[in-house]
């Protein structure tokens, strides 16, 4: 198949023809089609799949034959959750529109002056790319109407749910016409995108795109096992200093945990910060644009406030605490491995976290690789044989008596205070790369 073959105007082919590409990914097959068809859409696909220009040119192909009435707003409304993204899309729709030589788009993301926006929208324009929040702005400020929107687009859903828009991405919608087509994007479409998606869409087609194997990044899957919670520093702090370290997300179980693991990690000049659930929203959405910019190396965060992070960065997941749940440890992990690049996920397992560990392999059907390192391995423990599953004796793991000789399995008081980080600085010192000061 070709993108002749999809039904698309002529000078929209052009465009496609310009940027070289010439064959359609499975979502632009699947996607564009129907979507010219005039169905609402479902779509579950990644970043890096094409998804921008299935739903691009379907929804240029819907607008070209008629130029705008005069004083009418956008006909086609795209809603992405970053300012990042929404300036990509942005960039597609003018790279894919540039036949339409009447075509006018405005950009509208937080984090710009409200004036050069407002401006902007003094005159057309026919596709509006936002961030929800901003557009609520300016939509409670009366500086748009929404009520020609013709096509209206949800990019990456499932992430602007994580990243608390779901009553902003209401109000919105409540402000478009009934009659709008939508065509909502999404990695997952389960859980609470799903019910999203129902509210508003009408017969919505589903298309599911698989992440081809050789797009997905290869996830190296580790486990380091620990004595004691002094050891769980010394062993984090080592990791982190690891020169293939790009930036990590370290995962703590609770959110008291998370703030003062961070804490000590800035305290030993890391540029750390803590995600969780209890932070203002405002709060997360600036520490998720940080690490998008590379200015945090080091996300501590719960399972909850990390769902669905995607930042090609993320080199390493370190499970500080294992997941209580077996099904978020591969939620966890697939926080690296993103844009096809590889990640390394480490566990670190106490002694009394073995059977969160067997748990875990028994969910993922594999076995996690035992590594140490130097200088910081576990203390021997009480024989009690190999660990099923054919590893050959390795000494850790099988549950049971793991622990210090004579059954001492304790786990030290006190959380990760300074005095746990000051004995592993003489351990090893980090390899800096998040120093502070060194990245603004
Ligand atoms: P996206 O999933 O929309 O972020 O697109 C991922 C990348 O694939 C972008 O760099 C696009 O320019 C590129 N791309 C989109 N469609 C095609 C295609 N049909 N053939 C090759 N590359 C494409």
């Amino acid at each position: 198949m070709n993108f002749h073959d999809l039904g698309l105007a002529a000078e929209l082919l052009q465009a496609v023809e310009q940027t070289g590409y010439t064959t359609p990914t499975p979502v632009q097959m699947q996607a564009i089609p129907a979507a010219i068809a005039g169905r609402d859409l479902l779509v579950s696909s990644h970043t890096g799949s094409g998804k921008t220009a299935a739903f691009t040119l379907p929804a240029l192909h819907r607008i070209i034959d008629r130029r705008p009435a005069q004083g009418s707003g956008p006909r086609v409304l795209v809603l992405t959750p970053t300012r990042e993204l929404a300036l990509q899309v942005e960039k597609a729709v003018q790279t894919y529109g540039k036949a339409l030589r009447w075509l006018r788009t405005a950009c509208l993301v937080g984090g710009a002056p409200m004036f050069a926006q407002v401006k902007q929208l003094q005159r057309q324009c026919d596709v509006v790319v936002a961030t929800p929040g901003r557009l609520l702005d300016h939509l409670n400020r009366r500086k748009l109407k929404l009520s020609d929107v013709e096509v209206l687009i949800l990019d990456e859903a499932d992430r602007m749910l994580d990243m608390g828009f779901a009553e902003d991405i209401d109000a919105i919608v409540a402000a478009t016409p009934a009659k709008r087509q939508t065509l909502l994007f999404s990695a997952t479409l389960d859980g609470v995108v799903g019910s999203m998606a129902e509210r508003m869409t009408r017969e919505p087609q589903r298309i599911e795109i698989e992440v081809a194997k050789e797009d997905r990044g290869q996830i190296e899957q580790r486990l380091m096992f620990a004595d004691d919670i002094g050891h769980k520093n010394r062993l984090l702090e080592a990791l982190l200093g690891d020169d293939s370290l790009q930036q990590a997300v370290v995962f703590t179980a609770t959110k008291k945990s998370a703030d003062e693991l961070s804490l000590s990690l800035q305290e030993k000049g890391i540029a750390a910060a803590a995600l969780h659930g209890d932070m203002h929203q405002t709060q997360r959405n600036r520490t998720l644009d940080r690490l998008r910019q590379g200015r945090i190396g080091v996300l501590v965060a719960t399972d909850v406030a990390a769902r669905g992070i995607d930042v090609a960065g993320i080199s390493h997941v370190i499970n500080f605490d294992p997941p209580r749940q077996a099904e978020d440890y591969v939620h966890r992990i697939g926080r690296t491995g993103r844009a096809g690049r590889d990640g390394v996920a480490i566990t670190l397992s106490g002694p009394r976290e073995t059977g969160l560990i067997r748990a875990i392999e028994r969910f993922t059907g594999g076995r996690l690789a035992v590594h140490t390192i130097p200088g910081m391995e576990p203390a021997p423990r009480r024989p009690s044989g190999p660990r099923p599953g054919g590893n050959g004796g390795r000494r850790f793991g099988n549950g049971g008596g793991y622990g210090r000789p004579g059954g001492d399995s304790r786990r030290s008081a006190g959380g990760y205070g300074r005095g746990d980080g000051h004995a592993s600085r003489n351990e090893r010192s980090h390899g800096g790369r998040f120093d502070r000061g060194s990245r603004g």
